[in-house]
């Protein structure tokens, strides 16, 4: 079928799509489709017949390769997932490299574990997320009857730049009001009876039977990475999982992931404090991207992994130790 097709286009150029972005990683490859927000796994010969055969003529592919049935297998899933396209243009510009990202933001992304310390200095706490221009807040709450906090919480971030709101707390009944707020988007329902999906309004609700141990251990998972243009690019020119992202523990202590026992600064000392000491400090690992960390170098999530591993020093660079190793394909 493929075949057919391009022998009906052989007098065309074969191109990529641009927003589909090439991954090669040591034992397997990752095509990362920007526009769908998906990712599609696939053999490293085909990337390398992909960078091959882009901006090349029909004929002249059709003519090396015609014969050849992994070529055709080749053809006929990239033509099926349309990364691919045929046009008599023989140039077509791909995405530019540096960052086009014009966020203004001091800190983008927020975990804080809510308790009866931060909660009493919840006036200072927002300020602050005003003031670094936080985007995305995650509040993690150990209370079994939590609706008159999150209904404080929401209130006291009525004049924020918070876009994305979302809250973990154990299982319990939800005051249906909570969904009418705009900048909530979902819910981590822990210590279920039952796992369940549920959509009310813009807000998703996630039960899980589990209880909150895990929720925030520095683990890879396939459901943690972000394929869109905006982490790409982010993740070309940073560290996409600790870019502008930090966790607050329960004193208020700023770090870049649970696990890390170093602390930064402090969420309730002051706006200018936090930006001109905390954020030179947390910046320094901001800078060094997953292409300078050993493996995440020859990983094929390395422009989409979020995972907030800190890198340490290694003779050789730096390095994290993930539960993904990319020269088996295989997680633990
Ligand atoms: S090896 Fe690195 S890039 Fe790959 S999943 Fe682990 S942390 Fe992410």
């Amino acid at each position: 079928m493929a075949l057919i097709y391009l022998q009906n286009n052989q007098d065309k150029y074969i191109h990529l799509f641009s927003c589909c972005i090439l991954v090669k990683g040591i034992e397997r490859s990752a095509i990362y489709d920007i526009q769908r927000e998906n990712i599609e796994f696939v053999p490293n010969t085909m990337i390398d017949f992909l960078e091959y055969i882009n901006g090349k003529k029909v004929n002249s592919v059709l003519k090396e390769y015609g014969a050849n049935a992994t070529a055709k297998e080749y053809f006929n899933f990239l033509e099926k997932k349309e990364f691919i396209f045929y046009s008599d243009n023989a140039f077509f510009p791909s995405l530019p490299e540096k960052s086009i990202n014009d966020d203004t933001s001091e800190i983008f992304f927020v975990t804080i574990i809510l308790s009866p310390f931060i909660y009493d200095n919840f006036d200072i706490l927002a300020r602050n997320i005003e003031q670094l221009g936080v985007k995305r807040l995650h509040f993690h709450i150990n209370n079994e009857n939590a609706m008159e906090e999150i209904r404080k919480i929401l209130s006291s971030l009525g004049y924020s730049r918070v876009t994305n709101l979302s809250f973990s707390l154990p299982y319990q009944k939800i005051d249906r009001k909570i969904y009418e707020n705009g900048r909530l988007k979902s819910i981590f329902m822990f210590n279920s009876p039952k796992k369940r999906f549920k959509k009310n309004k813009e807000v998703i609700t996630n039960y899980i039977t589990n209880n909150a141990s895990n929720l925030f251990l520095t683990k890879f998972n396939i459901s943690d990475i972000a394929i869109n243009i905006g982490a790409y690019n982010i993740a070309k020119n940073y560290n996409l999982a600790l870019y502008k992202t930090i966790f607050v523990d329960e004193n208020g202590n700023i770090k870049h992931n649970f696990s890390e026992k170093k602390t930064y600064g402090n969420i309730l000392e002051s706006f200018d404090k936090i930006k001109t000491n905390t954020i030179k400090k947390l910046s320094k690992l901001w800078n060094i991207k997953k292409d300078e960390i050993q493996p995440c170098n020859v990983c094929e999530f390395r422009y989409c992994c979020t995972t907030a591993f800190t890198p340490i020093k290694s003779k050789d660079g730096y390095e994290v130790i993930c539960n993904y190793n990319p020269y088996n394909a295989e997680l633990n």
